[in-house]
């Protein structure tokens, strides 16, 4: 028998103490010197209605449960949880670099001084010091842009959404705007090309079909209604087999042709050949400027490597309305992106060493041989840290830019591989596993797939860091339910 008699619920409910009494505890004096009174107050409160709302419901709520000691103990933990920071740094070894949800593009330490010097000071932001008045915020990209990718003019908004909306929204408001039906992309579930026309308020002329789009459907398409023509990059797809799409040059030629402006949307938008790097070759933004496109919109945290951000480039009479209409201000970048952006738009002026100097191209190229050899001298600490139960070997694998830049491109990797020793049980053995790793300190993230967890080592740089935290590995070992 407990030594806690059970009680029936309302004697329960008048043993609870008060919120005073269990303020008195030491856990709760030491919570409230480290978080505030306030917020040990509230959480007291919450946890006091958790464990009223629980009695007598069969859910486990014991004498025990409400003495001052647990009681104290869980709200002191209910505060600390609600003042820990959400977003914390992790360790990406999905094997997908660029990956949506892990935030993307990791900032070079110069982007990241940027960052810490405009945060902490006021700055030039828009304050052009020698007219001794006030400036334009673009100022700080514009001229970079311009001599990355040979434009006449640019502007920044808040990532490539935005830099889509906003074109579309100062050029074809009320009108018409041709898209082949091979390219109504959606990135993500919450950028669809067809939603953002609609929201833009302009009218999407779908022409051609799924696979096979020609400059004629284009010509045919076009007329009095038309106020602009767009490609949109196939970013995270592609469509193969029998398939035709429109040249650029000559979609360029034809909208020229009728007069009216021709807009890419080219998604990732790469600044320097890939393929000098032992990459597949990626489309860059000059060359879709040297095509003939009149405007092209991109990314700044995809393969740039850069903030979060959506950059505009093309014509100056172009760019001109767009920074006019009064979106810009809704859309435009704060003073720690624009600093982050200018510092790796920077780096970019030495093409050479820019592989070497920015986490996304460093990551994207490091040689197999360099991973391969990462892994084997982490894994012995990796099966110490799981035990027996589960058998480390390292394995070559493939993974991926993500993030809508080359999408059927794979890139060759290594991975820790981790295995249940035990074939039964296995699904749930692995989903136990991933979970330890991802509650360790610094999260680590990989992927399960044939049966292991996968840890591509492509994007670890400190490794110490990963072995250090690996003792701290606890591994559930709740029967399978
Ligand atoms: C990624 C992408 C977008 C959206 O860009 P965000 O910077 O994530 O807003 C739009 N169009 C294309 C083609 C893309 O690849």
């Amino acid at each position: 028998m407990s030594p806690t008699m059970p009680k029936n619920g309302s004697s329960l409910r008048a043993s609870i103490p008060s919120v005073d009494r269990l303020l008195q505890a030491d856990a709760l004096r030491e919570a409230a010197e480290r978080h505030g009174r306030a917020l040990v107050v509230e959480s007291a409160r919450e946890v006091l209605d958790e464990v009223r709302g629980t009695i007598g419901t069969g859910a486990g709520t014991d004498a025990g449960a409400v003495e001052v000691p647990a009681l104290a103990a869980r709200i002191a933990a209910h505060a600390e949880t609600a003042a820990a920071p959400s977003l914390k740094p992790v360790f990406n070894l999905t094997g997908t670099v660029l990956h949506t949800n892990l935030g993307r593009a990791s900032l070079a330490p110069e982007a990241v001084e940027a960052v810490v010097e405009a945060a902490a000071r006021p700055s030039t932001l828009e304050y052009d010091v020698g007219r001794a008045g006030r400036g334009d915020r673009d100022a700080h990209v514009e001229d970079l842009l311009r001599r990355l990718t040979g434009a006449e003019a640019a502007t920044a908004v808040n990532n490539n959404a935005a830099a889509v909306l906003i074109v579309l929204s100062t050029l074809a408001r009320g009108r018409e705007v041709p898209v082949s039906r091979g390219e109504l992309v959606e990135i993500g579930g919450s950028f669809r090309m067809p939603d953002v026309m609609a929201e833009a308020g302009c009218i999407l002329r779908e022409v051609g079909t799924t696979n096979r789009t020609h400059l004629s459907d284009f010509s045919a398409a076009i007329g009095e209604e038309t106020a602009l023509a767009m490609k949109v990059h196939a970013s995270n797809y592609a469509i193969q087999g029998f398939t035709a799409e429109a040249p650029e040059a000559e979609l360029a030629a034809l909208c020229r042709e009728r007069g009216i402006p021709f807009a890419v949307d080219l998604g990732s938008g790469a600044l320097v050949a890939l393929e000098r790097h032992g990459l597949a070759h990626e489309t860059t933004v000059r060359e879709t400027l040297a095509a003939g496109a009149d405007l092209v919109t991109f990314s700044g945290d995809k393969l740039l490597g850069g903030p979060q951000a959506g950059l505009i480039v093309g014509r100056s009479d172009l760019i001109a309305r767009i920074k006019a209409n009064p979106l810009k201000r809704a859309l435009r970048l704060d003073k720690m992106t624009l600093a982050a952006l200018s510092a790796t738009l920077a780096l970019y002026l030495d093409p050479d060493r820019i592989a070497a100097r920015l986490p996304t191209l460093r990551h994207l190229t490091r040689p197999p041989d360099e991973i391969a050899a990462l892994c084997a001298a982490l894994a012995p600490a990796v099966q110490d840290a799981v035990g027996p139960a589960f058998e480390v070997e390292t394995a070559p694998c493939l993974g991926q830019i993500g993030s809508g830049a080359l999408p059927v491109a794979s890139v060759p990797s290594h991975a820790v591989a981790i295995r249940p020793a035990a074939a039964r049980g296995g699904g749930t053995a692995l989903r136990r596993l991933a979970a330890a790793f991802a509650a360790l300190p610094v999260p680590v993230i990989g992927r399960i797939a044939d049966g292991a967890l996968m840890l591509d080592l492509r994007c670890l740089d400190d490794a110490e860091a990963f072995r250090a935290q690996l003792a701290g590995l606890a591994i559930g070992d709740e029967p399978a339910g």
